[in-house]
């Protein structure tokens, strides 16, 4: 109801108010959203969704219009106008989304935000000359003398029609310098390019390049043959194909054992959702890992494949972006953002490895791709497909039916595993004489072994032989790992590097030896045994972009004998045919985790890496070193006893009270001063335990980066009422603890507890 204006005086007209959530991932600003008055000039199309920059603060900030009303209340000269009206908005949809994850996970709704909307169309870049690219071309008959060898590369590595110069770095690992040089000689043109819209030639060209060392080794191998179906395949698609045509929202699990043939599985899958001019989207992990299958999908699928990953220039990833948008390609692959994707007519979602935890973000939003595919899932009416060979405990909950399969396709049988008793070894070396023998035998038979130890660095930490004293970092109560290669001790937490001591530099009396070995150790006990060129090693170390893991599987594919050491790295998809012998170095070096989901893990992980052997003809070996035969995680998975150990594990979490039974959180407390920060986790806890039936803690965990930490673990059967509690509590609790110098962390379902 208006009221009527009173008589006499003419009363303002309301002024138009607009709110909007400012892209930031500030804690303290919650859910909130902000009033501004629509920009001085133009403004008449905002809406809600609407892009904008606003003033924040000092500062000019991308925002988010969530929403637009009239109000008498406020006085207009107080508030700050929008600055700038980018031409996009984003979805019903993807606003919806920002809200549920805000929502779930307790996350700023900035954030959430950040997540959603992708960076290229954010209203500050808007206008911005990023949007038009450096390209360069080759000259037809150009003299290739007086070219370095690396010019020489380069301009042989141009295609005809031409490259951006940002991806052909990228691409080629060559600074802008070389191509420069190239134009200077004349032996190629340069010209300004719109970015965006490039068309699909060129697009083929550049950016579904994967990262180097792949193109072309696949190259008639027949990648684009599609397999007749086994049995168990067979039955798998047919009952896809039939939750396809029923349409709805569906969830299905494919449980399917190492080189099962998941991924003719997903193909299929996606094929029909083509010809039913449907759209999907694939997440794996990490692209890096899971080249083969990327590389797989582009060749059945084609062009209508986009590939969303790290190595991408910000150029290329738009541009992979807008072809989606447009419809252009139907199909996204990519790692844990990809879900964020705007795939045209979503049809299915498939999650490869669904029981990685890297799905999980580790930073605000610290969303679960896994939960984004659902929600999609349902409100797209799309079938949510989760395919591994080692469920979560969590997705095997009681009335789940996965669809399984056992056998391998290609004919070969599962490798034989056996267990090395640690206890009962002699020698010093990481590796035991009987690993080392048949180490050696698969060396002579010309054949591939793989290797895990996952733990990177020469060892762990560094101890005095006199004092006892463990060499730790300054910042976090975490051991320095011992680096050879780069002479360093290095803290895996904070990246801190100081040079190795001689001498303890506690008691100075005596030397340090060295304690936990890692990836480098194991590296250089075998130097002796397997050729340079035949020794590679896979961990974070020495994989410093997403080209170099490729570089390096690229490089062991070829190459006969070889020996491939790494951390779970090389545990995860690949399928190389001539490996036959897997080594787990140290099944234990998960087992010990202060981490529920430790004895998970650690079947998980010995589970996948033994998929790695005997994957085509060759009979494979897996052998597993442990110091403890008798922990049922182990035992279990060197017996493949899959279903007794899923089994026995949700009894535990059962009686724990762990997921899939009641949903977790899990709260952090840190700052500087740690009797405030002991003080603040016990008050915290102390208010949660008035309202909530299952608080734990607060616990004391390492110090990192100079900020103590006190976790509490909130655990109900009811999670919308500990979401609500927690966000009041938050509310109520931030900023008098931030006064404090106290930061609180809240993390729905965790992946990680330290
Ligand atoms: P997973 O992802 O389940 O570990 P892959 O999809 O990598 O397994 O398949 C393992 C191997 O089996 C691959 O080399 C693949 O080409 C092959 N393969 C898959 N399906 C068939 C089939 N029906 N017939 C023959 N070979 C197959
Ligand atoms: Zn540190």
């Amino acid at each position: 109801m208006t009221p009527p204006p009173s008589r006499g005086t003419s009363r303002p007209a309301p002024a138009r108010v607009v709110q909007v959530s400012p892209l930031l991932g500030l804690r303290n600003l919650g859910r909130g959203s902000f009033d501004y008055l629509p920009p001085d000039h133009g403004g008449d199309d905002l809406c809600v969704g609407s892009l904008v920059v606003v003033p924040f603060g000092r500062r000019l900030v991308d925002g988010v219009v969530t929403s637009l009303t009239s109000s008498n209340e406020v006085a207009p000269s107080r508030l700050k106008s929008i600055v700038s009206v980018g031409s996009q908005s984003l979805s019903t949809e993807m606003m919806e989304l920002a809200e549920a994850l805000a929502g779930h996970y307790l996350a700023p709704l900035g954030a959430c935000f950040q997540a959603v909307v992708p960076t290229h169309r954010l209203a500050s870049r808007e206008g911005r000359p990023g949007r038009q690219v450096s390209w360069v071309a080759p000259i037809g008959d150009v003299l290739r003398e007086g070219l370095t060898s690396r010019q020489s590369e380069v301009l042989a590595a141009t295609p005809v029609e031409g490259a951006a110069v940002a991806d052909l770095c990228a691409r080629l690992h060559v600074s802008r310098t070389v191509v420069a040089a190239l134009v200077e000689k004349g032996a190629l043109t340069a010209t300004m390019r719109s970015a965006l819209h490039l068309d699909d030639e060129d697009h083929s060209s550049t950016a579904t390049a994967g990262p180097r060392g792949l193109e072309g080794s696949e190259g008639g191998t027949g990648l684009d043959v599609a397999h007749d179906l086994s049995e168990e395949q067979a039955r798998v698609v047919s009952a896809l194909s039939d939750d396809l045509r029923l349409g709805g929202a569906r969830e299905r699990l494919l449980w399917g054992a190492t080189g099962s043939g998941k991924t003719e599985i997903y193909l299929r899958i996606l094929s029909e959702v083509l010809a039913a001019g449907g759209g999907g989207i694939v997440l794996v992990p990490e692209i890096a890992l899971t080249v083969q299958l990327v590389e797989r999908m582009r060749a059945r699928l084609g062009n209508t494949v986009a590939v969303l990953h790290s190595a991408l220039t910000p150029t290329l990833r738009a541009r992979e972006f807008e072809r989606i948008y447009q419809g252009r390609a139907r199909i996204v692959v990519g790692a844990r953002s990809a879900v964020f994707a705007p795939a045209r007519d979503l049809r299915v979602i498939i999650l490869d490895e669904a029981h990685d935890s890297s799905y999980k973000q580790d930073e605000e939003p610290r969303y679960d791709a896994r939960w984004v595919a659902r929600w999609l899932a349902r409100r797209h009416g799309a079938l949510l497909l989760e395919g591994t060979a080692t469920p979560s405990v969590e997705s095997l909950r009681p009335g789940i039916e996965p669809l399984e399969m056992h056998t391998r396709p290609t004919g070969a049988n599962a490798p034989e595993v056996e267990v090395i008793d640690m206890r009962r070894q002699g020698g010093s070396g990481v590796l035991a004489p009987r690993a080392v023998a048949a180490l050696r035998k698969t060396l002579v038979a010309g054949e591939q072994a793989v290797v895990l130890l996952n733990r990177r660095g020469y060892a762990a930490y560094l101890m005095c032989e006199e004092c006892g004293e463990v060499v730790m970092c300054g910042d976090c109560e975490i051991s320095l790992t011992y680096h050879r290669g780069s002479r360093v001790l290095a803290c895996h937490h904070c990246g801190r590097r100081t040079a190795v001591p001689v001498v303890c530099p506690n008691c100075s009396a005596a030397a340090l030896r060295r304690g936990s070995p890692g990836t480098e150790r194991v590296v250089d006990e075998l130097r002796g045994m397997v050729p340079q060129e035949s020794l590679f090693r896979l961990d974070s170390d020495v994989v410093t972009s997403g080209a170099r893991v490729s570089e390096i599987l690229g490089r062991f594919r070829e190459t006969t004998p070889a020996v491939l050491v790494g951390t779970q790295m090389v545990a995860k998809g690949h399928d190389y045919p001539l490996v036959t012998l897997v080594l787990v170095a140290d099944a234990d070096t998960g087992l010990y985790m202060p981490d529920f989901r430790a004895a998970e893990r650690t079947f998980q992980l010995v589970t996948q890496v033994a998929g790695r052997a005997g994957r085509s003809q060759a009979p494979g070996q897996v052998l597993v070193q442990t110091w403890n035969p008798d922990v049922p995680c182990i035992r279990m998975a060197v017996a493949r006893e899959g279903y007794r150990f899923y089994r026995e594990e949700l009894a535990t979490r059962g009686r724990l009270g762990y997921p899939p039974y009641r949903e977790l959180t899990r709260i952090v407390v840190s700052g500087a001063r740690e009797e405030k920060v002991e003080a603040g986790g016990r008050h915290l806890a102390g208010k949660l335990r008035t309202v909530l039936e299952d608080v734990r803690g607060p616990a004391r965990l390492p110090r990192i980066r100079g900020m103590g930490r006190r976790q509490i673990v909130v655990t109900d059967v009811d999670p919308e009422r500990v979401r609500l509690v927690l966000e009041r509590s938050l509310n109520r609790y931030r900023a008098p603890y931030a006064r404090r110098g106290l930061d609180i962390m809240v993390d729905v379902d965790p992946q990680w507890f330290n």
